[in-house]
């Protein structure tokens, strides 16, 4: 019996590591030098697999993946169908922002009931806030760098995560409304939990243990 691991690199694969470590699992190649898409661990019965961020939930949704680590943000737009969700890791954590250019009178505009272009990645996310608040929104699909979009007018706000609003201020925007806290969780395909449960409990205690310590 095999257990696969999705993960994205970056700093999920580095959050991740130390909660792998404590289930006993250590990845046998680093996935930011190696070329591999499927990483062996010490564990002959785990393996990893490497997969853009927004793709770990469909990965796990169809069981391609046994196990995840996801994003809030990403599981939001992914909806969650067919996926056990049993742990925040409280690992990635960042804010998803309402964002503006620095002159841009963004409390004015809503007052006013102008219709706002709102670029961003989290469409589904930003059009709950925005029908939340009874704005009126035109919403444009970007897959990155929605920093730019202000700047060029493309929109007149943006929705994006912030961490330390370092790359909002390199490029002369502000934050003005706070839509959610993002971190991490865990996700589980569920006919897998039922199938392969001996294997995959006790890495979920091991991580629910490593995360509350
Ligand atoms: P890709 O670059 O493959 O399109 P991505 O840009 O979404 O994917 P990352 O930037 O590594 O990939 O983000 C992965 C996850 O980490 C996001 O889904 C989010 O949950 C979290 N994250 C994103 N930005 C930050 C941040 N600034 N601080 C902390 N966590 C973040
Ligand atoms: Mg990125």
């Amino acid at each position: 019996m095999t257990i696969t691991i999705a993960l994205s690199k970056g700093r999920i694969f580095e959050e991740t590591l130390p909660l792998l470590a404590a289930a006993g699992i250590t990845p046998l190649e680093d996935p930011e030098s190696s070329r591999k898409l499927i990483l062996p661990t010490n564990r002959d019965d785990v393996r990893l697999i490497i997969v853009r961020a927004t793709d770990v939930p469909t990965y796990v949704q169809y069981g391609a993946a046994d196990i995840g680590v996801a994003g809030k943000d990403v599981l939001n737009e992914h909806g969650g169908e067919g996926l056990y969700q049993p742990l925040d890791l409280n690992i990635a954590k960042c804010r998803m922002m309402v964002a503006v250019r620095n002159d841009f009178d963004y409390a004015s505009a809503v007052q006013q009931g102008a219709r706002l272009r709102v670029a961003t990645k989290y469409v589904r996310a930003a059009r709950e806030h925005f029908a939340s608040k009874g704005v009126y929104v035109d919403l444009i699909k970007l897959y990155g760098s929605m920093e730019l979009a202000p700047l060029v007018g493309l929109s007149d706000a943006i929705v994006d995560l912030v961490s330390s609003g370092g790359t909002l201020k390199a490029n002369n925007l502000k934050a003005v409304e706070e839509i959610s806290h993002v971190s991490s969780r865990l996700v589980v395909n569920q006919a897998s939990l039922k199938l392969k449960r001996s294997a995959i409990q006790p890495m979920l205690d091991a991580f629910a243990q490593a995360v509350n310590k």
